[in-house]
């Protein structure tokens, strides 16, 4: 529910709003009719009301928070009466629940076939017994949490079918443009809802949160919070049969540059590995769980970037280190898996000694030499192919503003942007310590 109009109509009662504004529907004596009734009014109340052939009748709690659940219903009528209701019957119905000191409520809007056409929220403070904005009660990452799992949700149900691959639907389900989302928390965890237009048509979009993982991104000064931990699961949907590329970025993490590629990632449901060097995650923790946080892999490019083929290189020391300052920085929450050689340069001994996969690269955007977004947006789009593995360097700004423009190309080429390990694991690449790759072509 929208702020403005909620407040704007607090003070009057369902009836009287009714009542009160012309061109509203009319409430008549009418017969119910038959998918209108509802055994619920036993326990609660309807109001009703009939604009030509159009019906609805609107199912509430009569049990608890008069007043907010007076403004809820007065705000459904008043939005339910700009639709164009013509010879539709609508049943608005509640659900309600209850987690000190909140009350949650959620109304459906369904019409004659069941088809859910709208959900209407609110949230109760029942001790001051007003309204409670949902930003108030969750941090930054909810959003986050829920874009990424709007975006998972719709892919694996197949609903909008290949809409959900294309950087409208992305550009509509960003985490900004969640901020008026409907919510509602009972035992079962937690849903959300937003309604959005993609392709000229409006669609009510939906995901279903667990309630430990709604739990983890509260503010944690709120009576429902437990604690939370370091790094929260964020899925990301990958469809198999669908085209897609690696995006790697190497030497970073550099705190601006890779704070904006995330952003510009995570606007466009891509997933990227970072090959990171040691000596700059440790100065760059925060960086380093917002990486995690959103997604993405961290992987290794050694402690501080020597040629693995020169004979002074300590070599355990630079595969160890990395997974050292990986575990204190999230306290033993994450590891690392890949390992990309400094200058791609690897000989028969660390073949033998690696500890993990050498990962090297199919695109070489020449980033580092250009230092010119257009210039690595041109190599990327000239060149890419399906299973391409794109090296990139998040320690160059240029590199990283390219992304505004290569991210919805490459979204609207076809291609899913994954990590690299789900790129192998979706093409059956079973990597192996010691062995290179490049890229992971279908066969
Ligand atoms: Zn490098």
């Amino acid at each position: 529910m929208k702020k403005s109009k909620f407040f704007l109509i607090s003070s009057l009662t369902a009836c009287a709003v009714i009542f009160c504004l012309a061109m509203l529907p009319v409430i008549e004596k009418w017969m119910l009719p038959e998918m209108l009734r509802d055994s619920r009014n036993e326990n609660g109340s309807a109001l009703r009301f009939k604009v030509e052939d159009a019906q609805a009748v609107v199912f509430y709690p009569k049990d608890s928070e008069q007043e907010f659940v007076e403004t809820m219903t007065s705000y459904i009528f008043d939005d339910l009466s700009k639709m164009d209701l013509t010879s539709e019957k609508i049943k608005v119905d509640y659900r309600n629940f209850y987690s000190e000191p909140y009350l949650f409520l959620c109304f459906d809007a369904v019409d004659e076939q069941g088809k859910l056409l709208k959900v209407y929220s609110g949230i109760c403070d029942t001790q001051t017994h007003q309204a409670v904005e949902l930003d108030s009660l969750v941090s930054e990452s909810f959003y986050e949490v829920v874009s990424s799992e709007l975006r998972y949700q719709t892919k694996a149900s197949g609903i909008l079918h290949d809409l959900a691959y294309t950087s409208e639907f992305y550009e509509k389900t960003t985490k900004d443009a969640l901020r008026n989302l409907e919510f509602f928390l009972n035992e079962e965890g937690v849903e959300v809802y937003i309604e959005t237009v993609l392709a000229n048509q409006t669609v009510l979009l939906s995901a279903e949160l667990e309630s430990s993982l709604f739990y983890t991104l509260m503010k944690d000064d709120q009576a429902l919070y437990q604690p939370s931990d370091l790094v929260h699961p964020v899925r990301h949907y990958v469809d198999v049969n669908r085209p897609m590329v690696s995006l790697t970025f190497d030497d970073g993490p550099v705190k601006k540059n890779t704070e904006l590629a995330i952003e510009l990632l995570n606007t466009y449901d891509a997933r990227a590995t970072f090959f990171m060097l040691g000596y700059r995650m440790e100065r760059n923790h925060e960086v380093v769980l917002d990486v995690l946080n959103s997604g993405h892999e961290i992987a290794s490019h050694t402690y501080n970037h020597p040629d693995l083929t020169e004979k002074k290189t300590n070599l355990s020391y630079q595969y160890s280190r990395n997974q050292e300052i990986l575990s204190e920085i999230t306290q033993g929450q994450a590891s690392i898996g890949l390992l990309r050689p400094p200058y791609g340069a690897f000989n028969q001994k660390v073949k033998e000694s690696s500890p993990y996969p050498l990962i090297l690269w199919s695109l070489d955007t020449l980033d580092w030499k250009t230092l010119d977004a257009q210039a690595t947006h041109d190599h990327i789009m000239t060149n890419v192919k399906d299973g391409d593995v794109i090296l990139l360097h998040d320690l160059h700004a240029p590199s990283v503003e390219s992304l505004r423009t290569v991210l919805p190309a490459l979204v609207d080429a076809g291609y899913q942007i994954v990590t690299v390990s789900e790129m192998m694991e979706a093409r059956g690449i079973e990597m192996q310590n010691g062995v290179s790759y490049s890229k992971a072509r279908k066969e």
